[in-house]
């Protein structure tokens, strides 16, 4: 693996992996992101929520990073993502499932060692039944659904549980949790709404220790806190809040290949549906990334990516496999077959690419390619 420091104003020719990018993932960033939250929460705990393949960037190398940092707690969704990441971390490291568990995973969760996030009473009996029939007492999370209606034990079933919990003690509740549905609008009036069912939560289960805060809800404020705070997006560099200055540092780099270069008269079509028409002479460059490697097809003709700093439009429709920019205000024979843009880097962070395609920061991430050379520094 190449572990150097891409440079993108050396072109640079054919790669000796055969890929068509690099995509660098910053570990030594990723961690100080994580020593940044858990200095905001402490006494609190930050765990790392490495879901969906630690959003795009690779569970395995992440998580790894973030135990050597300290980090022991790691979230995933679904059951199978924990059974791949179990084999790779410490036995201190604890592995849950914010989904939880579908009928027939039981017995292997508990073989695993893999702690399942109870969403509703069903889900808590039936761990129950697990646990007596395998005559050990297994560990579990609550979650309960305070206003945001998708995962968690409802209201109406508070009661139900506060009796299970009584009357069995075959299941060992680390802690409760909730999550928050709009963590990142620190105005929303839900975020005070959720605090205040958390709060009614907490006082029914007063025996157990509280995780609330997502990326988002560690910027909230104390109140939100908890004992363990799971951050996703703001460790991978994302914006945590909307509409304030991004406190956390980048950790994705994307740099991609020149494939060809042409210069094109006034009037000419580009793309898929030739839906862009040059209003001039034009020069054109093709970057062999598309959608299929998680440049959205929504950047059709707008966007940009960079070259030493100059932005390059995107123009026309997105392929697949490549895209076309705009390399005109370039000095003619800056940029050539080979050369490496920026898609991601200095000049364009992961929340404008995002914004520039009506995505979400999560959008981008969780479809970067595979079909990049991955570097991990
Ligand atoms: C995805 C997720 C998180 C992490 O959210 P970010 O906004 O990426 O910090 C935390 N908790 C739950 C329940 C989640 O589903």
């Amino acid at each position: 693996m190449d572990g150097g420091i891409v440079d993108s104003r050396a072109p640079k020719l054919a790669m000796d992996s055969g890929a068509c990018g690099y995509l660098t993932v910053d570990l030594a960033a990723l961690c100080r992101n994580y020593d940044k939250l858990s200095a905001i929460v402490a006494p609190a705990k930050t765990a790392a929520v490495v879901k969906a393949d630690s959003y795009g960037l690779g569970a395995s190398q992440v998580s790894k990073a973030l135990y050597a940092r300290g980090c022991r707690s790691f979230f995933v969704a679904h059951f199978i993502e924990a059974l791949r990441l179990r084999p790779q971390l410490p036995s201190d490291a604890t592995i849950f499932v914010l989904n939880g568990l579908l009928p027939g995973n039981e017995a292997t969760c508990a073989d695993g060692g893999i702690v399942p996030v109870i969403n509703s009473l069903d889900q808590l009996q039936q761990w129950s039944q697990t646990a007596r029939s395998l005559q050990r007492r297994l560990p579990a999370v609550l979650q309960f659904d305070t206003g945001m209606s998708r995962l968690g034990i409802p209201p109406e079933d508070r009661s139900a549980v506060v009796a299970h919990l009584r009357t069995s003690d075959d299941i060992d509740i680390l802690f409760i949790m909730s999550h928050l549905a709009s963590a990142d609008e620190a105005d929303s009036r839900q975020n005070g709404d959720q605090l205040t069912e958390m709060s009614r939560v907490a006082a029914e289960f007063p025996q157990y220790d509280v995780s609330f805060a997502n990326s988002g809800g560690i910027f909230l404020g104390g109140d939100f806190h908890g004992v363990l705070a799971r951050p996703g997006i703001a460790l991978y560099g994302g914006a945590p809040t909307g509409g304030v200055a991004n406190p956390m540092e980048a950790v994705v780099r994307l740099e991609v290949a020149v494939v060809q270069t042409r210069t094109v008269p006034e009037g000419a079509r580009v793309g898929y549906g030739g839906v862009h028409v040059t209003k001039g002479q034009t020069r054109l460059a093709t970057i062999a990334a598309g959608y299929a490697d998680g440049l959205p097809r929504s950047l059709s003709d707008r966007g940009a990516v960079y070259y030493n700093g100059v932005r390059l439009p995107i123009v026309g429709r997105v392929s697949m496999d490549s895209t076309t920019i705009d390399i005109t205000t370039l000095p003619e024979g800056a940029l050539s077959f080979g050369s490496m843009v920026e898609v991601l880097g200095d000049h364009q962070t992961l929340d404008d690419l995002a914004r520039d395609a009506g995505l979400i920061s999560y959008e981008i991430l969780t479809s970067l390619g595979h079909r990049f050379h991955r570097q991990y520094r």
